[in-house]
């Protein structure tokens, strides 16, 4: 069986990356699985193209909360809505291997961070700051935060982009990770798929998923565990092809190992890599 690491780059992102994410799994291939795939993550979160870590999406109040998550076969850790933070996905990790909780959320996330030696750190971008003034634009005419949240409550142009993920598979042993700034526009405290197990992310015995794209909608279809429980009883480009065009025009995107194969499927363009052996 070989061994293999596959990236994505978020549903939405342009595959002319796809050398760019190959280049980032093939120095992301050291360790097990799980370090594997957290060290890619955490290279795409330090690239300011995404839209994570350094890069993440600010939200109408202008603030940057990042959610991220990582899994394997019986473990889970995530943050939530975390703020001023390099690298997210390892703050994750440290809340499954070091910390008796699973999920840490808000200014007590900030916090462990901080207790486990995360420096403060503003990953705001030029990118970021135009992309919000931009939907700023949108909600002009609509000054109050009131208002401004109902426009946002019946909207509009949900836009995922950019978030990121990895899936392994090494030495025969599982593991997934996800990061992400959110979807835009967004309220601050709304949290996507990304830190819920079975939706965003999910790792078992059979394999490992990661999705990207409208958060509400990963979440109501729980896509990752959808497509988990049906490996092995088909193809796995077939089981995410069925699943992800459930989807309809809502977009939204996967990537997943098994014992035997890996595949990705998104109704979008979306930027993937990896790298073997
Ligand atoms: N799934 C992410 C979220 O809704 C966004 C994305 O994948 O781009 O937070």
């Amino acid at each position: 069986m070989t061994d293999v690491l596959l990236l994505h780059g978020g549903v939405g992102s342009d595959s002319t990356i796809n050398p760019k994410l190959d280049g980032f799994a093939s120095e992301a291939f050291n360790g097990d699985s799980l370090d594997s795939a957290v060290m890619a993550v955490s290279l795409m979160e330090d690239d300011e193209s995404f839209n994570a870590g350094t890069g993440s999406v600010m939200r109408i109040d202008g603030s940057i909360q990042m959610d991220a998550s990582v899994m394997v076969p019986g473990k889970f850790g995530a943050v939530i809505s975390i703020e001023r933070v390099r690298n997210p996905i390892i703050v994750a990790r440290e809340v499954m291997e070091k910390s008796p909780h699973v999920i840490i959320a808000g200014d007590g996330a900030t916090r462990f961070a901080r207790m486990m030696g995360h420096q403060d750190y503003d990953p705001s971008t030029e990118k970021a700051r135009m992309r919000l003034q931009k939907v700023l634009e949108e909600l002009k005419g609509h000054p109050s935060d009131e208002e401004r949240s109902r426009l946002f409550m019946l909207s509009i142009s949900r836009e995922a982009h950019d978030t990121v993920g990895a899936v392994a598979r090494i030495g025969g042993m599982f593991a997934a990770a996800v990061s992400t700034g959110g979807s835009s526009p967004m309220m601050r405290g709304r949290v996507g798929d990304c830190p819920i197990p079975g939706s965003g992310i999910f790792a078992g015995e059979n394999g490992a998923v990661v999705a990207t794209g409208i958060g509400e909608e990963i979440i109501r279809r729980h896509l990752c565990f959808s497509i988990y429980s049906r490996i092995g009883k088909e193809p796995l480009q077939k089981i995410m092809d069925e699943e992800i065009s459930k989807f309809g025009a809502i977009a939204v995107g996967a990537i997943a190992v098994s014992r035997d194969e890996f595949a990705h499927s998104a109704n979008k363009d979306m930027a993937t890599g990896f790298h073997l052996r």
